[in-house]
Order: structure tokens, then C-alpha cells, then sequence
């Protein structure tokens, strides 16, 4: 996983996940899946990076 590249369009701030670039808050996948986990999704706290590993 090369976690040097910093995906500019795609801005992230969970360093425990594997694919969070280094050193900035930016993700280094080309693209990632966003979910709910609420039937019906009424704020951001309803949804969630579905591309999350985490690093550990
Ligand atoms: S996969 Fe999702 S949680 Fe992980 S760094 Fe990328 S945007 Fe963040």
C-alpha cells in the first residue's frame, strides 16, 4: 500500500485507517465508498468510509 499518495479530492482526518496518506489529512486510495449505517441517513453522523481498514 503506498500511503505517500495524497489523494487531493478526497480529505480525511482517521489516521487509524491504512489507506490515511502520511502526514496529511487526505486519504491514498484513487476512490472510496461512502455509506449509511441508518435506514435513513438525517445528518453526517448517519454515515461512514466504507473503505475503512484499520492500520493496526
Ligand atoms: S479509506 Fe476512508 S477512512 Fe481510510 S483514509 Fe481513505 S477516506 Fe479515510
Amino acid at each position: 500500500m503506498n500511503t505517500s499518495y495524497v489523494n487531493e479530492s478526497i480529505r480525511c482526518t482517521v489516521e487509524n485507517c491504512k489507506y490515511h496518506s502520511d502526514g496529511k489529512d487526505y486519504c491514498s486510495l484513487g476512490s472510496i465508498c461512502v455509506g449509511a449505517h441508518k435506514n435513513n441517513p438525517t445528518d453526517c453522523k448517519c454515515v461512514d468510509c466504507k473503505s475503512f481498514e484499520s492500520a493496526e
